[in-house]
């Protein structure tokens, strides 16, 4: 007997709003090209940062305003469905902006660090600040259940989605990670979760309670909650729980109890979501953008995915070359290798593998970024090329090697001619602006050919090869301007 064929593969799109189109007729286009290339599902995103993508009647204040007069997540789903299509309704579920209503209406449903102020108050590098307000997941009452599951609700009671997309389900890591959450809440929450406290503290704390020792020190009944708690400051209760000991003899391991907590949070929410999503559509499928190791995620963004395998259908890691910092050789084999660990970790549901497309293409992206860079500091300094123009003619051989043959690559060599030895007139200012704007151009819309399909199409079988059960691309934007829809079509088509 023949084995019975598996479902489909899953084939999808992350795909972002001004991508999707601005009415129907733009919505139906790109999803004509999308199918072509075999694409079954698009995961289209509904919840941003400070935004909805769709018509909400709880939240009106946050629709955006392009899409007031234009259901996208409707259009899009009518088009989609026409044509056999699945959606996934995409939510940054923890991020939010400064101009949210929920950060706006309720600042006390923020994550604070030990400083109590929010992601908003972090920096990004030396001079750039963080513009994202991550929400406490572990609040309640709260943003989850006020904001974030009402979301969900809304979404799946209007729309015929066929599933909700977690994306940002985990604490901020970018930013400080370990700085959240400290809120009130949490502070006080903490203890109680892990019943590091019992609810009728006697007068006197900490309790000495010694048992015997037994095996492990399991039968320690101490409880580490410090004595008056509640005069500590915020800073003095994080360290504790960074730092401080479950009782005076053990490791410094009160943190273990803290990022407990967080994973603990995350899953509960997922649980919440899971179980919402089910009661009103059970057809519908909890789908998951989650990052590539479920260790190191639940140890620095309380993102421990492998618990909750139960609350997700289908998992889409993004195991971006992004997350990797090695060579192209070396990346699919490393790509391999962690496929084969998240086949592993994904249990029974679902695994289809994430791939960022723009990664995917780091050697010709790199050289073109780092000549923009040397350029602009080259325009802002004046004067004789010095370095700067060194560097310029190194990198622009990289990319005349890479760039095929046509009138792009002769402007591009052409401009590199004419580039003067130093700056000081107004043409050569306009000799060194012309190839900044060359090589911009490369980056923004590159020629075909530049972006060798073979990365991608090496990938896709490498994914397969090690056992995911689809494929989802970031993202529908990116495909269109690197013009890779022939390569996706040929990927998918094999
Ligand atoms: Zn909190």
């Amino acid at each position: 007997m023949p084995p019975s064929p598996g479902p489909p593969e899953l084939y999808g799109l992350w795909l972002h709003p001004g991508d999707a189109g601005r009415n129907e007729a733009e919505v139906a286009t790109f999803l004509d090209k999308a199918r072509d290339a075999h694409i079954n599902t698009i995961v289209l995103l509904v919840k941003d940062a400070d935004v909805l993508y769709y018509s909400s009647k709880l939240f009106p204040e946050d629709v955006a305003p392009q899409y007031r007069d234009f259901d996208l997540l409707r259009a899009t789903v009518a088009e989609a469905h026409k044509r056999g299509m699945k959606v996934h309704a995409w939510l940054t579920d923890f991020l939010e902006g400064p101009n949210s209503s929920a950060v706006k209406l309720h600042p006390e449903w923020a994550a604070l660090n030990p400083d109590g102020q929010t992601t908003a108050s972090e920096m990004l590098g030396a001079d750039r600040p963080y513009p994202f307000v991550w929400m406490c997941p572990a609040r309640r009452p709260g943003y989850t259940d006020r904001y974030l599951l009402p979301v969900i609700r809304e979404i799946v009671t209007n729309y015929e989605v066929d599933g909700i997309h977690h994306d940002y389900v985990r604490y901020p890591g970018d930013v400080n990670p370990d700085g959240y959450c400290f809120c009130d809440f949490c502070l006080e929450h903490m203890f109680a979760h892990s019943h590091l406290a019992y609810e009728t503290p006697p007068e006197e704390a900490p309790l000495e309670r010694h048992l015997p020792r037994v095996d492990a020190d399991l039968g320690r009944d101490y409880c580490p909650k410090p004595a008056h708690w509640d005069q500590w400051t915020r800073r003095e209760k994080a360290d504790f729980l960074l730092a401080g000991r479950y009782e005076y003899d053990s490791a410094p391991d009160m943190s273990y109890y803290f990022y407990t907590y967080r994973t603990d949070a995350i899953k509960a929410f997922a649980r919440e979501a899971y179980e919402l999503v089910k009661s009103l559509r059970p057809q519908a499928v909890i789908s998951a953008a989650v990052f590539k190791n479920p260790e190191t995620s639940g140890r620095f963004i309380g993102q421990r995915w492998s618990d909750w395998t139960q609350y997700v259908d289908e998992f889409m890691p993004m195991t971006y070359r992004s997350h990797f910092s090695v060579d192209w050789e070396t990346f699919l084999k490393e790509f391999g290798e962690y496929t084969r660990y998240q086949k592993r970790w994904v249990d029974k549901s679902e695994f289809d593998q994430g791939i960022a497309t723009g990664y995917l293409y780091r050697e010709m992206y790199d050289p073109l970024h780092q000549m923009n860079e040397a350029l602009d500091c080259w325009v802002a300094r004046q004067g004789d090329g010095g370095a700067e123009r060194a560097e310029v003619y190194r990198l622009a051989q990289t990319t005349l090697s890479q760039l095929p043959t046509g009138p792009r690559k002769t402007a591009f060599a052409q401009a590199l001619q004419s580039l003067p030895q130093s700056l000081h007139s107004e043409a050569e200012r306009q000799a060194v602006i012309n190839l900044r704007n060359l090589n911009e151009k490369l980056v923004s819309d590159p020629p075909l050919g530049f972006l060798p399909p073979d990365r991608l199409l090496e990938s896709i079988r490498v994914a397969r090869r090690n056992g995911a059960d689809g494929i989802v691309f970031f993202a529908g934007g990116s495909i269109e301007r690197e013009h890779l829809w022939e390569a996706v079509k040929a990927g998918f088509g094999q």
